[in-house]
């Protein structure tokens, strides 16, 4: 081993052969510095020129690396102007064609020289034969003698090519053995690679591996186990140096959780129970809860806050929650009015749409402490709210809410430095092993049980042309007591196009069912029309409710059991499930039905059947994964995050209870490795870290 007085880590690239300062302009398009760089730059796939192909064997669709004299080259004028060389050896011949040469190109190929060439064999005019082949002359003595190992192709960047990046990575491989092997020492030994030998052996396959061969699979799970482990440490440290600041102790006791229990109309199922637990626990520590409550629609998310709201008042801290929307928001607070009123709780309320001497009021009772809880949407983010001792944040539905919110609300609770607890809520099931990378920096806690007494819903999917069968089943639905949502859905976000349709939607469903009590909420009504609407429909006395997405989060009408979704197949499978939560909140039957426009392409029918087969949110999600990979998911919160350069989070999803142990144990043992593995993994992506 030479010295480490210029180490791969920070010896530039610049100091290999062929690296021009065009060329490492583009390097750097690929994020590759250093040496180290280089290494970590792992194969896409390879080719295999270890074996030369007899022309007589070849089949058409192999990549076929084959060796043979030229035999004629002939500038071809008819249809598209092309040169084709004919090839042969002792047991057979195949044409080469190009369609774009240079004239001393042309005149390489004399009759009898040897030719190697590397391409996709296809089926031409004359037989066999490969369009722009990889080539080069070869002398009687290289003669038979093909490479000795796979040739990589490595991702690329537009004006850099796979022969000069293969080149320097050839020269940074002598340095392979310089790499610093930071994993702890139980790990390397379960690998059975040396990090060199691994390098070397991906990047370098010896003649007759395959990309599936063990070897290969082994030293490949050896550098995906190493970018998970440096994903993992990275969101760690954030989440620790979260967990540094102060936040205020709120407690409560025994009988007052007992006795708003024993108020409840209903118990709660064991799994409230024990999130209840997590979070009382969390609150009584002086750091902030940084905790994220998943739970599939309607498991009951919103009274386990209640349990939070109690321990800050209890305190006597503030509480803010937030919810995406109004009328989610109009909705908790009568939720939290009727279990926290009879307590001698007082609950404030601001949205947007608060002016003038109303808001003033809200906003001073606020400030002074007067007021205990507030609900809201994001006008709570503004400037103007001010808190007396702001002391638990809760959001819920937080898939809506961008991270940036979440720390600004955060720094609300200003009081002596500390910052206020986080309770975080959310239908959309993140799988657990995504969440552990993806949401490393909160705590999780998972609520998988729903209140019983619930059926699943029974999910349809028809095409529109059946859209006189449901109008019919609408009236049979009714007469028997029951409600429905009529959704109606856009690509198109804009509130006003939505609301148009489900306007148009709304007239024709009066006229083709005349007995019925039919009305519309849209996003664009007024805020104590919206309200009236839902009061009526809670009441009953509103048959068919035609609603835009406004309904997607958190609306609870028991009785509402029929829900027709046009244009489903243009939604998130999380979305659908989402909506479809509406119903099948009350005894007796649910049902969906998703309406689609056809023709239903492949995929689409794919998402849909997952969706009529499963009424699990965690299982619907899991799917939805393997269909549109994990970044859809994860949304716009995790892009520039979650992004791997081998490790793949659903493939690899058996690793990551390992990595995990072996992050404890770096931490714990081997501190001072932690740093150089995240800054090999993720580079200036670690900045993130430093939110
Ligand atoms: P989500 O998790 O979707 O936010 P909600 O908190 O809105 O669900 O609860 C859905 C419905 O279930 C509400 O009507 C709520 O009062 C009721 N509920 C909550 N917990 C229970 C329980 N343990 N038993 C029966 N009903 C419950
Ligand atoms: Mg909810």
């Amino acid at each position: 081993m030479t010295s480490r007085a210029n180490p791969p880590e920070t010896q530039s690239i610049a100091s290999l052969k062929g690296a021009g300062e065009q060329t490492l302009k583009k390097l750097e398009r690929l994020g590759l510095r250093t040496i180290q760089d280089l290494l970590f730059h792992l194969p896409l796939r390879y080719e295999d020129r270890t074996r030369i192909i007899p022309l007589g064997s070849l089949r058409r669709g192999d990549q076929a690396l084959i060796e043979g004299r030229v035999e004629l080259a002939e500038t071809l004028p008819s249809g598209r102007r092309s040169l084709v060389v004919r090839l042969a050896d002792d047991t057979g011949y195949i044409h080469l064609r190009f369609f774009h040469y240079t004239q001393d190109q042309r005149r390489q190929f004399e009759c009898g020289r040897r030719l190697r060439c590397y391409g996709e064999i296809r089926d031409g005019y004359y037989g066999l034969e490969i369009n722009h082949p990889d080539y080069r002359l070869v002398t009687d003595n290289e003669a038979g003698k093909p490479e000795a190992t796979l040739t990589p192709v490595y991702p690329l960047t537009e004006g850099l090519h796979q022969k000069a990046l293969r080149r320097l990575i050839e020269q940074a491989l002598v340095m392979a053995a310089q790499v610093r092997d930071w994993l702890p020492t139980s790990q390397t030994h379960q690998h059975g690679y040396s990090l060199a030998d691994a390098l070397r052996l991906l990047h370098a396959p010896p003649a007759g591996t395959t990309e599936h061969s063990q070897s290969i699979r082994a030293a490949r799970q050896r550098l995906i186990f190493e970018e998970l482990l440096a994903h993992h440490l990275s969101l760690s440290q954030f989440r620790a140096r979260m967990q540094a600041h102060r936040a205020p102790i709120l407690r409560i006791s025994q009988k007052v959780t007992a006795q708003f229990s024993a108020s409840l109309p209903f118990a709660l199922t064991g799994a409230q129970q024990r999130v209840v637990e997590e979070i009382i626990a969390d609150l009584s520590r002086p750091h902030p809860m940084m905790r994220l409550v998943q739970g599939d629609v309607g498991s009951g998310k919103t009274v386990v806050a209640a349990f939070a709201v109690l321990a800050a008042l209890a305190s006597q801290h503030q509480v803010a929650i937030m919810a995406p929307t109004e009328l989610l928001a109009e909705q908790h607070s009568h939720s939290f009015q009727h279990w926290l009123e009879p307590l001698g709780v007082k609950i404030a309320f601001l949205s947007g749409k608060a002016k003038g001497e109303a808001r003033r009021k809200t906003l001073e009772s606020l400030a002074s402490g007067a007021a205990g809880v507030i609900i809201g949407t994001h006008a709570l983010f503004q400037d103007q709210v001010v808190f007396h001792n702001l002391g638990l944040v809760i959001i819920d539905e937080q898939h809506r809410f961008g991270v940036h919110q979440r720390l600004a609300l955060r720094e609300k609770g200003g009081n002596q430095g500390g910052y206020p607890h986080q309770l975080i809520m959310t239908a959309t099931p993140i799988p657990r092993t995504l969440a552990m990378i993806g949401y490393a920096d909160l705590d999780l806690s998972i609520i998988d049980e729903r209140p019983p007494g619930r059926t699943p819903v029974k999910t349809t999917v028809l095409p529109t042309t059946r859209r006189e069968d449901i109008i019919a089943r609408i009236n049979d639905w009714v007469a028997h007591g029951r409600q429905v949502y009529w959704v109606c859905t856009l690509i198109e976000e804009s509130e006003r196009l939505q609301a148009e349709a489900a306007g148009i939607t709304a007239e024709r469903l009066t006229a083709a069912l005349p007995g019925l009590r039919i009305a519309l909420i849209h996003g664009r009504l007024k805020p104590a029309d919206k309200e009236a609407v839902m009061r009526h429909f809670k009441a009953a006395a509103i048959d068919v409710l035609v609603a835009t997405t406004v309904i997607e989060v958190g609306v609870d009408v028991p009785n509402a059991s029929l829900m027709v979704i046009e244009n489903a197949e243009r939604l998130g499978l999380a979305q659908l499930h989402q909506l479809r939560g509406r119903v099948g909140r009350g005894p007796g039957e649910a049902h969906c039905v998703l309406l689609y426009q056809p023709p239903l392409g492949e995929t689409a029918r794919e998402r849909l059947g997952i969706l009529r087969a499963s009424d699990d949110g965690f299982v619907i999600a899991a799917k939805d994964m393997e269909i549109r990979g994990p970044g859809e998911l994860l949304g716009t919160r995790q892009t520039g995050q979650v992004q791997f350069r081998i490790a793949d989070l659903v493939r690899d999803a058996g690793l990551i209870e390992t990595v995990r142990l072996a992050a404890d144990e770096l931490t714990r043992h081997h501190p001072g490795h932690v740093p150089p593995l995240i800054e090999r993994w993720l580079g200036a992506a670690a900045q993130y870290a430093e939110a």
